[in-house]
């Protein structure tokens, strides 16, 4: 793998990955990754901890965020780059992204409380064992684990944790629409993550991105391990139908997936237009 990879979604225990933000950094020095971005679910909680070790390591990171959102009855999630930093008092996005992150946890309250009649697990134990303020299915699945229930996380959703499970909750998502808007306003480029995922039941139709492209959305994550060669193509050519930016990433989640650290790699030029536009105070990370 060349020096100058660049991988556009990853997460840490931010969110639901396993690796800190510093194991992060030391992975993509250590497998020639250049540049990376930090996309945790609804949370910037680990940009300044990425600005700490970007030059220890010597790793670019574009500051990101991946928004869990919902069009017409369908989860979409949405990359934000560059977009600006959710703690400013301006930002749009910042409102969307706390109550998701609230409602993340009552929900899985909701979920363990359900599962807690038929299996060993608690609230308790969940948050001794969840370290990010993004809580998700993920860390029930990593609970399930640390009690011996199930061998992985694979397992644990296969079993317990699809929308088809009794013990499922949904939890309240912004539309896409006003998300795509909220990172524009704040001057981010939102780019569709897994648009059509090879993993779920129903996918956005190709009006129905067209809605997001009128919104503003700027770019399609088109080479990403769950999207097969025919829908690559075909979410390539409307990329290009539409001047949309073209990426590829791991969405990296440590030992929580089997994807590998730039297994899926963007191209310099599409990493230079999302660049050239963002207008937010927020920038590459350079070490
Ligand atoms: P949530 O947002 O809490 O509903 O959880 C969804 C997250 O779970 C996604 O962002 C994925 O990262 C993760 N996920 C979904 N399916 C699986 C799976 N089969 N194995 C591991 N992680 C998964
Ligand atoms: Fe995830
Ligand atoms: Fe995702
Ligand atoms: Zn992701």
């Amino acid at each position: 793998m060349s020096r100058d990879a660049i991988d556009l979604h990853t997460h840490t225990i931010h969110s639901d990955g396993t690796s800190s933000v510093e194991e992060l950094l030391r992975a993509a020095a250590e497998n020639g990754v250049g540049t990376i971005a930090l996309t945790d679910h609804d949370t910037t909680d680990g940009w300044d901890e990425a600005a700490r070790y970007a030059p220890r390591y010597g790793v670019n990171v574009v500051p990101g965020i991946e928004v869990s959102t919902a069009h017409g009855g369908i989860g979409v999630h949405m990359l934000a780059y560059l977009t600006k930093d959710t703690r400013d008092e301006t930002s749009q996005l910042a409102r969307f992204l706390a109550s998701a992150r609230a409602s993340r946890v009552e929900r899985t309250k909701e979920m363990v409380e359900r599962m807690s009649h038929d299996l060993p697990i608690d609230w308790e134990y969940l948050v001794t064992h969840c370290h990010g303020s993004s809580v998700g299915r993920p860390h029930i699945a990593d609970a399930l684990i640390g009690r011996g229930v199930v061998s992985n996380r694979e397992e644990a959703f296969t079993r317990f944790l699809s929308p088809s499970s009794p013990y499922y909750v949904k939890y309240r998502m912004p539309a896409t629409l006003d998300a795509v808007r909220a990172i524009v306003a704040d001057g981010g480029v939102a780019v569709i993550a897994h648009a059509w995922s090879d993993r779920r039941r129903d996918r956005l139709s190709e009006q129905q991105l067209g809605e997001l492209i009128a919104a503003g959305m700027r770019g399609i994550e088109v080479d990403h391990r769950e999207h097969r060669e025919e829908e690559r193509r075909r979410l390539r050519a409307i990329a290009h139908e539409n001047d949309l930016i073209v990426t590829g990433s791991s969405d990296y989640h440590g030992l929580g997936k089997p994807n590998r650290l730039a297994e899926n790699q963007t191209a310099p030029e599409a990493l230079a237009a999302i660049i050239a536009h963002a207008s937010s105070p927020t920038e590459v990370i350079r070490p």
